[in-house]
């Protein structure tokens, strides 16, 4: 930073700012910066069977890392923590993560590539330290998986809060339900400027919740005779125990199939985020029980190659094997890019007369973003009260639509852009377009290495 900018306190992001997927944002302050998230994105190349694992090239702040004094990880989705294990060896920094963020964050680096970083500090929701210039306050958002933190990030002249990815949940199953009140108390006290998501904000009204998925669940299962498979995000650790509590319930036992959702189950019972009648079964068990007592929850509801639902639809999966009058349940909406590999999934598996219940076309509500729709922006906007807000998280018109809701919500001034551009948040509004260089790396699996994306 020269030292013009050295009394503002600035906002940088070199991914997420403009696309949805590898979040990388710097905050600045006094010659220093603080780094927030590290992401990655999947990127699905014509002709490939797998998308390529893509990651923002950090090349501006690892040539001035003696600079940086940490990086934050706000919560455990890959496109927040996904490639710090690829890239913290350019950083070095320490990381600071909440007990389950940094379970992952272990998880990966033991059973993939990567670095684990050296210095890697538990955070608990709600503690509050100092990073180089900021105090930061680790503050309880809900969202779809659990522990994800706004970050209040201030000095003794400015307040900035970086919201992470949110939604209003007052029901999340696993978590605290959502609290207004330490944001209302920040708002009070006066905000300069809000960091914000808006992977939802072409949406109006609010997401449903957790506690309503649940419901929805619990009655098309109920309905079912067969055997049940459900496919979700592997994050969503609440889903699971939804599921758990329907196997009790409905005489079924629960099996995790995939080794993503059966990585992060063991992380969320190892920080004792789960309760204990979430007890899976050992999925080599299901193949054994009667059809009516199987409850499987799969990785792979985006029709991913060789994921767990594609390999049950192949009949190639070790632990379990479909037959007619089954139920699969895709309890996820389909990402746009993956429609086709969706609709694969649900032929393929309808041609062996294996009943598909999606949520995206069922009255049902079998399935909750975690990103707020415009009431929930809304909402927070006007707790918040800021004079300044930056959406990010989205492409131009996700962040054109936040920022809209932004101005009716009575904030004075919204400022939108691209990775590279660098917003200044106090003491003045502004914004000094690419200031600094950006660009996608990609991992390349025959050299293990890292290369320009194309
Ligand atoms: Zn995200
Ligand atoms: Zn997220």
């Amino acid at each position: 930073m020269n030292d013009s900018l050295s009394s503002d306190v600035v906002f940088l992001p070199l991914g997420g700012c403009g696309e949805i997927g590898m979040n990388f944002n710097l905050f600045g302050h006094a010659d220093q910066w603080v780094a927030v998230d590290c992401g990655i994105t999947l990127e699905q190349v014509p002709g490939a069977l797998r998308p390529s694992v893509q990651m923002p090239d950090l090349s501006f702040i690892a040539a001035r890392r003696e600079q940086l004094a940490g990086l934050i990880v706000t919560h455990a989705h890959e496109d927040h923590l996904g490639a710090l294990p690829y890239l913290w060896e350019q950083l070095r920094c320490p990381v600071y993560a909440t007990p389950f963020a940094a379970a992952v964050l272990r998880h990966k680096t033991r059973s993939r590539r990567g670095v684990l970083p050296s210095s890697l500090i538990e955070i608990e929701p709600g503690e509050q330290i100092k990073v180089g210039p900021f105090n930061i306050e680790w503050i309880p958002i809900t969202h779809s998986t659990p522990e994800t933190c706004a970050l209040s990030i201030t000095t003794p002249q400015s307040r900035i809060l970086h919201t992470a990815d949110w939604k209003i949940d007052a029901d999340p199953v696993v978590g605290s339900a959502w609290s207004s009140r330490r944001f209302s108390e920040l708002g009070d006290e006066g905000i300069d400027a809000v960091i914000c998501d808006s992977t939802n904000a072409m949406q109006a009204g609010r997401s449903p919740s957790e506690g309503e998925v649940a419901v929805g669940l619990r009655q098309v299962i109920q309905r079912c005779e067969g055997r049940v498979v459900v496919g979700c995000f592997s994050s969503n650790v609440a889903r699971m125990q939804t599921l758990a509590s329907i196997a009790q319930l409905t005489g079924r036992y629960l099996g995790v199939l995939g080794r993503s959702a059966a990585g992060m189950a063991q992380c969320a019972q190892q920080v004792g985020l789960l309760p204990e009648n979430f007890q899976p079964i050992h999925a080599e068990h299901l193949g054994y029980l009667p059809p009516a007592e199987v409850l499987g929850v799969a990785t792979g509801s985006q029709g991913e190659w060789g994921a767990a639902l594609h390999r049950l639809m192949v009949q190639t999966h070790p632990d379990l094997a479909l037959e007619a009058g089954d139920t699969v349940i895709l309890s996820s909406k389909t990402i746009p890019g993956n429609e086709a590999s969706v609709q694969r999934l649900i032929e393929g598996l309808r041609g062996r007369n294996i009943e598909v219940i999606s949520a995206d076309d069922s009255e049902q509500i079998l399935h909750a973003s975690g990103h707020p729709c415009q009431g929930e922006l809304a909402d927070l906007y006007q707790i918040l009260k800021p004079t300044l807000a930056i959406p990010v998280h989205g492409e131009a018109e996700h962040m054109k639509a936040n920022a809209n809701v932004a101005r009716e919500s009575g904030v004075d001034v919204t400022l939108t852009g691209m990775n590279g551009d660098l917003f200044y948040l106090s003491p003045t509004p502004g914004v000094r377009r690419r200031y600094a260089e950006v660009g996608r790396l990609q991992w390349c699996e025959e050299t293990e290495r890292l290369i320009g994306a194309t």
